[in-house]
């Protein structure tokens, strides 16, 4: 056996511990709905994994989360019969952060460089170190299934745990919450059964699993006609009674869900901080069978576009969970929909090789796909600031996806946004931008640069400018592998502004057409000077009509790529 041993806390878990145990953040009861979460995440393991390995189980298949408050000894217990942990995924798990959210956390006050305030802290949920919120001392007993023995661990917070093993019989966690002072004699007593009921009506009521407590009546006995009898002492009855109604809310119908409730199931479920921007909650009956309740989020996570990020849509079966991040269900480029599909088409132990080829995944995917992009072309015409805060976070990858997803360019592209010289802070879609085109414009003009100061100073846009025409600006370095992606819109050609000819020759004045050919005989001499000396290096040199205060300017030729893609592939092999 293991003896007892002291350990540190990784540093960073000292500097979130510390956070806690001093907090200043309000909303301390949010520590019941983390470990009440992490209780059954751990039951999901075990349930999920025992239909593989019925041995897990150990005999023991009633689910359940138990909560005792104990007046005497001021603590409150939570136990569950899920997967618990053994001695190394203590260390692993408790010992250290290897949440992103948590980290994300840190990073962010490391980056504010202030004592956090109230708002941050209340906006990542910070799981199990939450508990030091309330509690003076937290004890944690687990055993996984098949170890012989249980680890006993234990912390004040103050920097140190001490870990050890011990008996336990039971399969499981269980959490030991010794309360501070204040929480267990104050206002907010989490001793009360009363409490601790409404909290979890508020915030775990979906909970799949029992959440159970004792509640304990005083009745005085009573005589063979039900009278009470006098003078005889009350006695104690116990009534286990479950607190949560465990109906998933997906299950639910629309309108007995408040968006409060649609909001916290989301920030609970994928542990973001901040409400969605949009739910699209749907059910379908027919040739397939589901209940899908899609979230699109109202910020992008930081690791969004990093190629080893997962997304993906959690999939259930007769609300049961199988799996957490069902990546064939949603095209990649909607790969920021947080969400999950409840359809009792699948069967529990699918294997992902199977699902992958599942034509019923494959049609609700084709479903849902249908349905976000639905909702995004209603916000875009009914609401667009919000679209266009959802542009902002998320822009990106509809324009990436038009690249690089040829069969979805046709159903992306009306989403598209742009900044264009129409306005100075508005964005255009490319509709907006053909609304707009005088009749004798052939093509979408469009200029490339890092922001709009530079591209305004491109000598190419004096000219365009002086005749009224609208130029898109392409800011981000993926837009313009999208608009060559896209070729055209509308039957209109995309034209940079600084590649080959600008075809304003509609636009322009038959005597102005009439000058420029004779300019060009005229210095003929000339251009032929400059060709020999740049020869190697230039294409052509020609009497340009786009200029007006600038001499010159150099230009791509109609089929080369063009001068920011040219920088943006040398910087890729830097
Ligand atoms: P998260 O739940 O987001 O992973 P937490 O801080 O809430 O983060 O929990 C950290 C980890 O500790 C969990 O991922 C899990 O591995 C482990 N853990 C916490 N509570 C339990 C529990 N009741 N049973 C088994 N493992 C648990
Ligand atoms: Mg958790």
């Amino acid at each position: 056996t293991k003896p007892k041993q002291t350990r540190e806390f990784q540093a960073e878990t000292k500097q979130l511990l510390d956070l806690m145990v001093h907090s200043i953040y309000t909303n301390r009861e949010i520590f019941l709905r983390e470990l009440i979460s992490n209780a059954s995440d751990a039951i999901d393991k075990v349930r999920f994994e025992s239909l593989t390995n019925s041995a897990l189980l150990e005999g023991n298949s009633d689910f359940e989360i138990f909560l005792v408050p104990d007046e005497t000894t001021h603590t409150l217990t939570i136990s569950d019969n899920g997967m618990g942990m053994t001695y190394e995924e203590v260390v692993e798990n408790i010992g250290t952060i290897a949440k992103s959210g948590t980290k994300a956390f840190l990073a962010k006050l490391k980056e504010k460089e202030t004592s956090p305030d109230q708002e941050l802290i209340g906006q990542f949920g910070v799981g199990f170190y939450s508990a030091f919120m309330v509690a003076e001392k937290v004890t944690l007993l687990t055993r996984a299934p098949g170890e012989a023995r249980g680890i006993r661990w234990e912390s004040t917070g103050d920097g140190t745990y001490t870990i050890e093993e011990c008996d336990k019989e039971q399969r499981g966690t269980t959490i030991i919450l010794t309360l501070k002072e204040e929480f267990r004699t104050g206002e907010e007593n989490f001793l009360h059964t009363y409490t601790l009921q409404s909290l979890v009506k508020k915030y775990s009521d979906y909970i799949r699993y029992p959440i159970k407590m004792n509640f304990t009546k005083e009745e005085q006995p009573k005589d063979a006609d039900g009278k009470p009898i006098e003078g005889s002492d009350p006695i104690q009855t116990v009534e286990v009674r479950i607190l949560n109604s465990m109906t998933p809310l997906w299950a639910k119908n629309k309108n007995e869900i408040t968006r409060e409730e649609y909001d916290s199931f989301y920030k609970d479920m994928f542990h973001d901080w901040e409400n969605p921007l949009e739910i699209i909650h749907s059910k379908a009956e027919g040739t397939v069978e589901y209940t899908s309740l899609l979230y699109l989020p109202a910020r992008a996570p930081f690791d969004l576009y990093d190629r080893d990020a997962t997304s993906g849509i959690r999939l259930y079966s007769k609300h049961i969970f199988i799996m957490e991040k069902c990546q064939d269900l949603l095209p990649d480029y909607l790969r920021f929909v947080r969400g999950l599909v409840d359809s009792p088409d699948f069967s529990l132990n699918i294997s992902r090789e199977l699902l992958q080829h599942s034509k019923q995944l494959k049609l609700i995917g084709k479903n849902l796909e249908k349905s976000v992009l639905k909702t995004l072309e209603n916000l875009l015409s009914k609401d667009r600031p919000k679209y266009e805060s959802f542009w902002k976070e998320f822009g990106q990858a509809l324009k990436i996806g038009v690249y690089s997803d040829y069969q979805s360019r046709d159903k992306l592209k009306g989403l598209l946004l742009f900044p264009s010289s129409h306005s100075t802070d508005g964005l255009t879609s490319l509709d907006e931008y053909v609304g707009r085109m005088p009749e004798k414009q052939k093509v979408i003009y469009y200029a490339t640069g890092k922001d709009r100061s530079s591209v305004e100073r491109l000598p190419q846009m004096e000219l365009l400018k002086e005749k009224g025409v609208e130029v898109l600006f392409l800011f981000d370095r993926v837009d313009e592998f999208t608009i060559d992606a896209l070729q055209e819109f509308k039957e209109k050609k995309f034209q940079s502004i600084s590649r080959g000819d600008l075809q304003l020759d509609d636009l322009e004045s038959p005597e102005a057409k009439q000058d420029a050919e004779s300019l060009s005989k005229e210095h003929e001499p000339l251009l032929q000077a400059v060709k020999e000396k740049l020869s190697g290096k230039i294409t052509d040199v020609k009497i340009s009509s786009r200029l007006k205060s600038s001499a010159v300017c150099l230009v791509s030729d109609n089929n080369g790529i063009s001068l920011s893609m040219e920088q943006i592939l040398a910087e890729m092999n830097k």
